[in-house]
């Protein structure tokens, strides 16, 4: 792809200088000229008052008011949930990302749909429309029996391109992170990961919110050139869509050509992880470097035992070690919503803030009076975490006895 002007019929106003993002632009005598620091974002297109500056070497570039009537019909097969699914039970996002794009459909006048890969999923079709899906697109078939990133993106590519939905949302899930970019490369589509909200602009183009530079604001992406326009949403984001049981819509059962394994599975892992499911736990105990060492923290392990909830940790404590990755919460870990969250010696960095923040009870125990996490917190102790924590669990366990 590469980014042309036609001088005809450039004025040299000089607004692409303005609206550049990257200040690429410089105006020479003929237009506008641009350096090593061009990222192609095509700001400086949409911007061009005259539509002298556009690009070339991508047929789904033009403006959309410039494309042809075939062009424009694309993306008119709705908003579409990717159903993942794991041994026949789909994952709780799915439902979640059914709730929020029941209200992105129904403000387009477009169906709501799900597409469902894998082999004798069938049942799950039943399900996703009494959780809201119109329409099912159902691609089943033997190799498609557990998730592989070769065949599913090339089959969810494929029947993207053959029925051309306007959105697709996928869970930001272990396996949607790894799906999602695969497709919208081979689709030559935008993809926004890690949404935390959504609305749609005058043009109906889907506006998508999520943090950006570490955290510190929000930005808001369209993506007004390209189908489908693609989003990664974590789960626990959005409540879940309810369950209208006899619902009812229809399954479009999708034959797929031969797909094209580039992978051999030679053995498949699981994540090992202490007690209940971080994503999923009612009660989530989160350890930071407050704990002051790996030893220290087993004092969080056992407040989660005792109260029977998952143990969550801080970035700063997994980089040291203490604790292994599937047990961080935060914008490079896992966003959790429960119902008790308990911060242990976590100082509250933005980037922890926006994985825990939506947890109905938040409790801080900090030594540090005036730490950020007591801004969030429904219940703050101010202590050391040596101190406070076998408190907490002598007071649970004597509560039992
Ligand atoms: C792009 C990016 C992504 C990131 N993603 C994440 C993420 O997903 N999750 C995440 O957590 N962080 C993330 N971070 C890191 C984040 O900015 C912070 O550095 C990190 O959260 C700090 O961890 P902490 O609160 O454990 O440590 P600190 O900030 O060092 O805080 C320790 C706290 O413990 C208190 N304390 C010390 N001793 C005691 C004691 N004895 N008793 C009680 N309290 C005590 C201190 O007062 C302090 O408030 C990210 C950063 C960037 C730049």
């Amino acid at each position: 792809m590469e980014i042309r002007v036609r001088t005809e019929d450039c004025t040299i106003c000089g607004a692409c200088v303005e609206d550049c993002p990257f200040g690429a632009i410089i105006l020479g005598e003929e237009g506008p000229e641009f350096d090593e620091s061009c990222t192609l974002c095509g700001a400086c297109v949409e911007t061009c008052p005259t539509n002298a500056i556009h690009m070339v070497g991508d047929e789904k570039t033009e403006p959309l008011s410039q494309q042809t009537e075939s062009q424009n019909n694309q993306g008119k097969g709705g908003v579409w949930v990717f159903a993942e699914q794991r041994e026949g039970q789909l994952a709780s996002v799915v439902l979640e990302l059914l709730g929020e794009g029941k209200n992105i459909a129904s403000q387009l006048g477009e169906p709501l749909a799900c597409i469902l890969l894998g082999d004798q999923v069938e049942h799950l079709a039943e399900e996703l429309m009494e959780f809201g899906a119109d329409l099912v697109y159902l691609a089943a078939a033997p190799e498609l029996s557990s998730y592989r990133d070769d065949l599913y993106s090339e089959a969810l590519a494929h029947i993207v391109q053959t029925y051309q939905p306007s959105i697709l949302l996928i869970g930001g899930t272990a396996h949607g992170r790894s799906l999602a970019p695969r497709v919208a490369t081979s689709l030559r589509t935008g993809l926004t990961a890690d949404c935390t909200g959504f609305a749609l602009d005058e043009d109906g183009n889907l506006l998508q919110t999520r943090p950006a530079f570490g955290g510190n604001l929000m930005a808001t992406i369209r993506c007004p050139h390209h189908r489908p326009q693609m989003a990664t949403v974590r789960p626990k984001v959005f409540q879940p869509s309810s369950r209208h049981p006899g619902r009812r819509g229809e399954v479009i059962r999708v034959d797929l050509p031969a797909l094209h394994p580039w992978a051999r599975i030679l053995k498949v892992a699981n994540e090992s992880t202490m007690g209940p499911n971080l994503s999923e736990a009612d009660i989530v105990v989160s350890g930071g470097r407050g704990l002051g060492n790996s030893e220290n923290f087993r004092l969080v392990e056992e407040l989660a035992e005792a109260l029977g909830g998952a143990v969550g940790a801080s970035r700063a404590v997994v980089d040291a070690g203490w604790v292994s990755y599937p047990h961080q919460v935060g914008q490079t870990g896992r966003t959790v919503a429960p119902k008790l969250y308990i911060a242990c010696g976590i100082s509250g960095a933005i980037q922890h803030l926006v994985g825990m923040q939506s947890a109905d009870i938040i409790v801080a125990i900090n030594r540090d009076p005036d730490a950020p996490i007591f801004s969030v917190a429904t219940y703050g102790i101010v202590g050391e975490v040596e101190a406070v924590i076998p408190a907490l669990i002598r007071e649970i366990k004597n509560d039992r006895s």
